[in-house]
């Protein structure tokens, strides 16, 4: 068999695998043990992917928690919280990013939970300020098109749900598409960001949360916080459900 047929049937194999587990909802998408509820993961699995004990800024492992950032971000006098539940380049990073590719948004919502279980406690303890609002990073028409659905929005709307919190989706738009930004760096990196973003809709002096599915290099939510604060919109935290800000 030639090649290109072998990596056909995998791929075949790889989506057909996908659906079945898809339609077990009793089963963890990964490892396909019972679940007790619901459709999602199993906690081996989820702890398995878990950022654990991470500077809230960089995403360094640290020893112990608090302080709950590194020395280098303890340093910084102005600095905002990222909170993210997985890392990318874990067993989870694969859920996440399988979003985008609509073969599992039914993960959205187990995933986001587990987030908000996190964001929730971390404010108890005073570690977060409590967000007036969510806001999705805003995707380009031409690619909502394509994907039919804003995966920054999916876990918006989720987190929204679970935390009680109001969602802001017409305050910003992406004006252009942008390539994306990990082939690029540097230079290239802000200009192509640059004027991507606008603003549609003026807030009033709101304190909000950013959401996205994955912080790669953060350059993104850095882009929309600027174009944010040219409306009166302040963003305090971001929030990802996945992070590569450092690979383990
Ligand atoms: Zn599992
Ligand atoms: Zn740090």
């Amino acid at each position: 068999m030639d090649s290109s047929r072998l990596t056909d049937m995998l791929t075949l194999s790889h989506a057909l695998s996908s659906i079945v587990a898809a339609s077990l909802p009793n089963r963890c998408a990964l490892c396909q043990q019972p679940l007790d509820r619901g459709a999602g993961l199993c906690d081996v699995c989820l702890d398995d992917g878990a950022l654990g004990s991470v500077c809230l800024h960089c995403h360094r492992s640290l020893e112990r928690v608090p302080p709950y950032r590194c020395g280098a971000c303890l340093k910084r006098k102005r600095w905002r919280p990222v909170i993210s539940a997985f890392h990318y380049h874990g067993p989870i990073g694969p859920c996440v990013a399988h979003i985008k590719t609509r073969t599992q948004p039914q993960l959205v919502p187990p995933l986001a939970r587990h987030l908000a279980g996190q964001i929730d406690a971390l404010h108890r303890q005073g570690i977060l300020p409590w967000p007036e609002a969510l806001v999705p990073v805003p995707t380009h028409r031409a690619r909502l098109r394509q994907l039919g659905f804003n995966p920054a929005w999916l876990v918006a709307r989720a987190l929204a749900t679970e935390l009680e919190l109001p969602l802001l989706d017409q305050l910003v738009i992406k004006s252009r598409p942008t390539q994306l930004q990990h082939q690029l760096d540097g230079q290239a990196r802000r200009d192509n960001l640059r004027d991507a973003f606008g603003v549609i809709e003026q807030g009033e002096g709101q304190q909000v949360a950013l959401v996205d599915d994955i912080i790669t290099t953060g350059s993104t939510l850095k882009s929309v916080t600027r174009t944010l604060g040219r409306a009166g919109v302040r963003v305090t935290q971001y929030w990802t459900l996945a992070s590569a800000l450092n690979r383990r």
